[in-house]
């Protein structure tokens, strides 16, 4: 890990954002517990993401980019669902991960998450070496990079794949997996099992009786909670089509290689919109939805740099899909050059719907044969419900098709954390110039508000504090008092967690009513009457 991303997760630990699960029987991996501070962090980014898509939409506007003004609402679906859901959806036969294991330091990896470089010499490939990719604690080490020049030789070349491919791109060039050809393991060269299947989805037994007829799943995607109650949502809501139904809520996949700090976790959280529109208007739908939620994270502060939207290319679509984008961070646990997906915003077509209609379609060829057993009936039965919507202006009957912004709230709280962390100098009580470290949340984000100090414990002092911090606190604001150490001291520890403002009451406040209000990042500070600084926090929370 970075130096950065080490200060972070140092930070994260000691000012009690986030700790390792289970940390007293020595932690469980993929699994993370938010402490006093990460728990508001996390809140307040899943509040941001539920008040800009639903609370606060206005369902009677046109928004910039939008081809109409939409509805949009919230659910809140189980996490176990009938297993015929993860049938019809694909998760059951599809989602899997090929994973393989080192015989030696019984390391385990995603067959996709291996690199191999491969030097091909003017006679054809000569040598492989392995890294994993997106990390650089067993990177592209120079003896590797030696080994393969060696091998290349004079006129040769060093080209790279994923291990999943790379046999393939071997026969190509009519070459076998052998000898110096062998890909080995990144960490230890030990040699890797056969490549194996592994299902990502944890299963459960529902029900005292505990046989297989009773497996059912933790849900690996919040999505499929929002289509199996699409029509719920159509009767009872009174909502149009285009309209939008959002989700927050855990998701579960028994990942092979969690990592990352939160990036990859076992347990995690998404924010996910299932909008629905008419096939005609959606490719616009898509243009919107990819816009606008890149423009989320810019103004909750991710910077344009650090930020990318990269739309998949045919060969990464999936069959149903006629675009998808992901939004990207480059996360400081990556190398250089390199971006971490935060959210896929993909056009699902009616894929979704018309699977729960008429049972598990077709991947292969046409999504929409349905894909039948030996006795010519379709592998997974659906629901036989009529999943279709009825325009009752147009008298038209359709299947709506799907845009599906799908962000992850664990993964979004990271970046947020990430781009945040700064480390500058400020003066201390003497004026000297003095190290510190801050994180430059977005106020909305900040798991704290504003801080409390009265500058000394004693002359009427602690009485003003306390009366401005309980006038805070019943207006809704998370705030925090302090009157122990020095000011520049309560500064420092404000900053570090990323408190936006300080409050100071000083022995003239007793006198002329009037506090000083510090800013972290400008380190301005204005003095406002006692009687208006609560109404002052709640403007500059308003921006
Ligand atoms: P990846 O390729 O990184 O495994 P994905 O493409 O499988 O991600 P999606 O299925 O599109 O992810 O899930 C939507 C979002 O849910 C992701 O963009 C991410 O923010 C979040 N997410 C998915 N898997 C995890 C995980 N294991 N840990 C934390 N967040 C996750």
């Amino acid at each position: 890990m970075s130096n950065k991303m080490d200060s972070i997760v140092s930070l994260c630990k000691r000012r009690g954002f986030l700790f390792q699960s289970s940390e007293i029987y020595g932690g469980i991996q993929g699994f993370w517990d938010y402490g006093p501070l990460g728990v508001e962090l996390k809140r307040n980014v899943r509040e941001a993401w539920w008040r800009d898509m639903i609370n606060a939409h206005d369902a009677y506007s046109t928004p910039e980019g939008a081809p109409s003004a939409f509805g949009m609402v919230g659910i809140e679906a189980s996490i176990i669902m009938h297993p015929q859901v993860w049938k019809c959806s694909g998760h059951y036969d599809l989602f899997h991960d090929f994973m393989v294991d080192c015989k030696e330091c019984k390391s385990r990896f995603r067959v996709d998450h291996i690199q191999v470089a491969l030097a091909s010499s003017t006679s054809g490939p000569a040598r492989c070496e392995t890294y994993i990719h997106n990390s650089d604690e067993a990177g592209y080490s120079g003896s590797k990079k030696k080994r393969l020049e060696k091998a290349a030789g004079e006129g040769g070349s060093v080209s790279e794949v994923s291990l999943d491919r790379y046999p393939a791109v071997l026969a190509e060039h009519g070459a076998d997996v052998a000898g110096d050809l062998i890909p080995r393991c990144p960490v230890c060269t030990g040699e890797l099992t056969a490549p194996r299947e592994f299902n990502l989805m944890f299963k459960t037994i529902v029900g005292a009786l505990g046989t297989e007829e009773d497996a059912a799943f933790l849900r690996p995607e919040t999505a499929q909670g929002i289509f199996v109650n699409f029509k719920n949502v159509l009767d009872s809501a009174r909502v149009k089509i285009p309209f939008g139904i959002g989700q927050i809520g855990k998701s579960f996949r028994n990942e092979i290689t969690p990592r990352n700090f939160t990036f990859r976790s076992r347990e995690f959280e998404q924010m996910e919109i299932e909008f629905f529109c008419h096939p005609e208007t959606s490719q616009h739908w898509y243009k919107y939805w990819r816009d606008r939620r890149m423009k989320w994270y810019k103004e909750l502060g991710l910077s344009e740099e650090r930020l990318i939207l990269r739309e998949h290319d045919k060969a990464e679509l999936s069959h149903y899909s006629t675009g998808t984008a992901d939004v990207e961070y480059a996360f400081p646990f990556l190398p250089e050059g390199e971006y971490g997906e935060l959210e896929g915003i993909a056009h699902r077509g009616d894929f979704d719907l018309r699977s729960h209609m008429e049972g598990k379609l077709d991947e292969k060829s046409d999504p929409l044969v349905l894909q039948l057993d030996a006795d010519g009936n379709p592998k997974w039965k659906g629901s036989g419900k009529d999943l279709q919507y009825f325009d009752d202006q147009t008298r038209e009957r359709f299947t709506p098709h799907v845009i599906e912004p799908s962000a992850g709230a664990d993964r979004a709280t990271l970046a947020f954390l990430c781009e945040a962390y700064t480390e500058d100098e400020a003066p201390d009580d003497q004026g000297n110039l003095q190290k510190r470290t801050l994180l430059k949340l977005n106020p909305r984000l900040a798991p704290v508000k504003a801080a409390i100090f009265p500058l000394i414990k004693k002359e009427g002092l602690p009485e003003v504090a306390l009366g401005i911090y309980r006038e805070m606190k019943s207006a809704g604001l998370n705030v925090v008092y302090s009157q122990q150490g020095a000011i520049g001291r309560r500064y420092r520890q404000q900053d570090e967690i990323g408190t936006p403002w300080c409050i100071t009451i000083d022995v003239d406040s007793v006198t002329d009513g009037a506090v000083t209000i510090r800013d972290r990042d400008t380190l301005e500070q204005t003095r406002v009457p006692v009687s208006e600084v609560t109404s002052e926090i709640q403007r500059r929370l308003r921006g």
